[in-house]
């Protein structure tokens, strides 16, 4: 957040200090080090519901994303978000409710980590799930497919054990494509520039997906749903064993840097665990004196609990229709 829409060289500046351990020494001139921004809270909001309902319920997630608007609780959250908020409490359905097409920035993908968390084992259900949670802000396909994106990278950073940047753009593309062939197609081109250096990689991905006139303005990665998914998915897949080149990676791409660093930190996080996120920085997290690092930390391990527990009822349903079958069958042996 401190750097948001600075200068290049003032993130790229911020992210080398970061490198070599320095951090809060540039404060926000609203808010302590360690607070963050909508992102973040709206992924704790996500995790919050999912561990009320036990499954996802867009209602649900409708309910709190307009809780914490009117509670004026949400942090850096655009006009267009505060205006689908005023659209629930008229009481316009969720699937209506988003910003229409070709309205196609990142607020729909900014909090759809979780989605990869609670169903890494159920493609179809992951792929509903990111598309009904990002219909409540954003109608348009395009954000839709960005929400599939950073849930899928998620669920297949539990799958795996070592990343394979062709592979894994490859599974997240076929995901993709059954929403918007246009990202897809992205995505696959992105093995390409893994590679690449930032200023390189950064002149190849701020100009994807055609960003509109209203957005020209931004240095580095806009909140144009394509670049900032890209840019968050190149941060990680350049140093997937280590969390705090990723963050730097994605902050020097300059433009929505707490976009970019929530959602490349949400994977990276997911694919190294908590002991690789330094502590150094995760005791300063706080949400307005609520919400730090501690209860964060109890909150994602209860949706992963109950993650678990909804995947051994299935599997325990399945056994026992197994079971069922198997017994029938002998008994029509049995008959013959
Ligand atoms: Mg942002």
């Amino acid at each position: 957040m401190p750097v948001e829409r600075h200068a290049l060289k003032a993130c790229q500046a911020y992210a080398e200090q970061l490198s070599a351990g320095k951090v809060g020494h540039i404060e926000h001139e609203l808010w302590p080090f360690g607070q963050y921004t909508d992102d973040s809270q709206l992924m704790r909001e996500m995790l919050l519901s999912f561990v009320a309902c036990e499954e996802f319920d867009p209602q649900d997630f409708a309910d709190r994303f307009l809780r914490i608007h009117q509670q004026n609780g949400i942090v850096g959250a655009s006009r267009a978000s505060h205006k689908v908020a005023a659209r629930l409490a008229a009481g316009i359905p969720w699937r209506a409710a988003g910003t229409p097409a070709p309205y196609a920035r990142n607020g729909s993908a900014m909090r759809a980590a979780p989605i990869g968390l609670f169903f890494c084992d159920a493609a179809d259900r992951l792929l509903q799930a990111a598309c009904d949670q990002a219909k409540i802000t954003h109608l348009d396909l395009r954000s839709q497919a960005g929400a599939v994106a950073i849930a899928g990278a998620v669920a297949l950073s539990v799958q795996v054990n070592i990343i394979y940047p062709p592979q894994f753009l490859e599974q997240l593309s076929g995901w993709v494509r059954a929403v918007d062939a246009g990202i897809a197609n992205h995505l696959e081109q992105l093995a390409d520039w893994i590679e690449l250096p930032v200023d390189a990689a950064l002149a190849a991905i701020a100009p994807l997906g055609d960003p509109p006139e209203s957005l020209k303005g931004w240095e580095g990665i806009s909140p144009w749903i394509v670049p900032s998914v890209m840019w968050s998915l190149y941060s990680f897949l350049k140093s997937p064993n280590d969390y705090w080149q990723t963050i730097c990676t994605a902050i020097a791409g300059d433009g929505d840097t707490d976009t970019t660093a929530a959602m490349a930190g949400a994977i990276s996080g997911t694919f190294l665990g908590i002991e690789a996120v330094p502590k150094s920085v995760s005791h300063f997290l706080t949400d307005q004196g609520k919400w730090g690092y501690q209860p964060l930390l109890a909150l994602a391990d209860l949706a992963f609990h109950l993650t678990r527990v909804r995947q051994v009822r299935e599997e325990e349903g399945l056994a026992s229709r197994w079971a069922a079958a198997s017994e029938r069958l002998s008994a029509k042996l049995k008959e013959n």
